[in-house]
């Protein structure tokens, strides 16, 4: 079946066709993250929704390029190296090497492409050049470069498409100089900002003296250098709606006239305790911040992939916990099915091969078809695990049919990335423990090697007895 995303864009489900004739390649852009702080939750959520999104058009078939930036300069950037006293490239770079790392432990696919906005700045004044020469920006007297949202929409151009603007309704502003400014205050923004004193050493010659990029035209300038003028996929959180995804489409379609993205697609925002994450509220949380706690980044990953990108997600630490419960739940489904199909040695067989009695891989791809609707897609998955539960338990299950079973599960697995869980090395002291029940068992002193394993259950370690001996499990 064919994939239906909802598009920003045109406000609706549609079906997805890419710009290619052959229908094989998918451009895809992300807006990437701003490196002036660690990521925190809210942002794992939209980079785990484009990983999901990237791996599941994979999966569909399409040779997808998938690019992200890394923000490097902008406001909030040029404030943090004024204020820790740093270079530009120390201070990104610092957060820059967390991101990538926190990027591995949520096991999300690295894009192919990670440009900098700072390795693009003569990209980045080509563009603005290019605006002005269109009559579509002007340098004011500070000798900042601002677009014009009037001539734009006097060339016939529409401004404001995502979000569907009222011009009637809207109080123009003058023009604005910052890269967040809200809808009461839509304004001519800036393309370029002219050299302050505050700007430090962070500045860059141009036709229009020294500065700096605005925040905005940086993602036009990459994201149309790696795929081109017109391309497939644009995704972001859904506060970038507005302004950045506005005044991209704008620097672009201003720049190029052609159409400048085919699908728009928003992540809805993550809230903590259903309020919104704030350093005073005491709910901000950075991935850092739960595996300090002892989660795991598959358990995050896994809690950010249960809810449809659409909806906003409450994130709670007991909802974490239950993500901790439901995927423990998943995996003694798949320990129980690797044993069973592990009896008679069979290789592993493609799902499709056989007959797969909960069409697993059927049932959950019908379900992501429909602008990913993951919520239902799990429902497919537990569904599916109570069933092969019960016929593991009425020992009606076959080599073959548990290999069927678990070939399925891995194809599903290769967009949902969950993986299996990490193997926990037991400490010396718990595998002494471990030894010292085995020579009490040997020896017949069941009472001494019962004591020995409450002990172990105390420390927090199960022992499993598997045809290749006794083998330690977390509890
Ligand atoms: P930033 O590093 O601030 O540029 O943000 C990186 C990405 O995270 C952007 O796509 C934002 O839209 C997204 N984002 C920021 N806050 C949240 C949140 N609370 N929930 C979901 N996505 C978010
Ligand atoms: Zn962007």
């Amino acid at each position: 079946m064919g994939l239906k995303l909802f598009n920003t864009l045109s406000h609706s489900v549609q079906d997805f066709t890419p710009l290619d004739p052959a229908g094989k390649k998918v451009g895809m852009y992300c807006c990437g993250p701003t490196v002036y702080d660690f990521a925190h939750i809210g942002n794992w959520r939209t980079f785990v929704f484009a990983d999901l999104v990237r791996r599941y058009l994979e999966f569909k078939g399409y040779a997808v390029t998938h690019v992200m930036n890394i923000t490097d300069v902008e406001d909030k950037i040029i404030k943090g190296v004024r204020e820790s006293k740093t270079t530009l490239h120390d201070f990104t770079g610092k957060y820059e090497a967390a991101f990538l790392e926190d990027l591995k432990t949520l096991n999300c696919t690295l894009p192919q492409q990670m440009p900098h906005a700072t390795e693009n700045i003569p990209e980045i004044i080509a563009l603005i050049e290019k605006l002005v020469a269109r009559g579509i920006a002007y340098k004011a007297a500070d000798g900042s470069v601002y677009f014009s949202i009037g001539k734009y929409r006097d060339n016939g151009s529409t401004y404001g498409r995502l979000l569907k603007l009222n011009f009637d309704e809207l109080r123009v502003g003058e023009r604005v100089a910052s890269d967040e400014y809200d809808k009461e205050s839509l304004a001519d923004f800036a393309l370029w900002k002219a050299r302050v004193p505050e700007d430090g050493t962070v500045f860059w010659p141009s036709p229009w003296g020294e500065g700096r990029p605005g925040w905005h035209i940086e993602c036009s300038a990459m994201s149309m250098k790696a795929l081109g003028e017109s391309f497939d996929l644009h995704l972001g959180g859904e506060d970038l709606k507005f302004p950045h995804h506005e005044d991209e489409i704008a620097q672009s379609e201003g720049a190029t006239a052609k159409p400048f993205v085919k699908y728009w697609m928003h992540g809805a925002f993550l809230l903590v305790e259903g309020k919104k994450m704030s350093k005073s509220l005491g709910n901000f949380f950075t991935l850092r911040d739960l595996l300090a706690k002892g989660f795991t980044g598959r358990e995050v990953r896994y809690l950010l992939l249960t809810a449809h990108y659409r909806e906003t997600f409450n994130f709670t630490l007991e909802g974490l916990q239950g993500a901790r419960t439901a995927l423990a739940r998943i995996d003694e489904c798949l320990g129980k099915l690797r044993e069973i199909a592990g009896r008679d040695a069979l290789p592993r067989v493609q799902a499709d091969r056989l007959d797969n009695p909960a069409r697993l891989v059927d049932d959950f791809t019908s379900a992501l078809d429909e602008d990913l609707n993951i919520s239902a897609a799990w429902g497919v998955v537990f569904k599916w695990i109570t069933g092969t539960n019960k016929r593991m338990a009425e020992n009606s299950l076959s080599a073959h049919e548990a290999a069927a079973a678990l070939a399925a599960w891995d194809k599903i697995d290769s967009f949902l990335g969950i993986g299996a869980p990490a193997e926990i090395e037991a400490p010396a002291e718990i595998v002494a423990l471990l030894e010292a029940r085995q020579t009490a068992r040997k020896a017949k002193d069941f009472k001494k090697s019962d004591a020995l394993r409450d002990e172990l259950k105390a420390e927090g370690w199960a022992i499993e007895d598997t045809p290749k001996g006794p083998k330690l499990k977390r509890i």
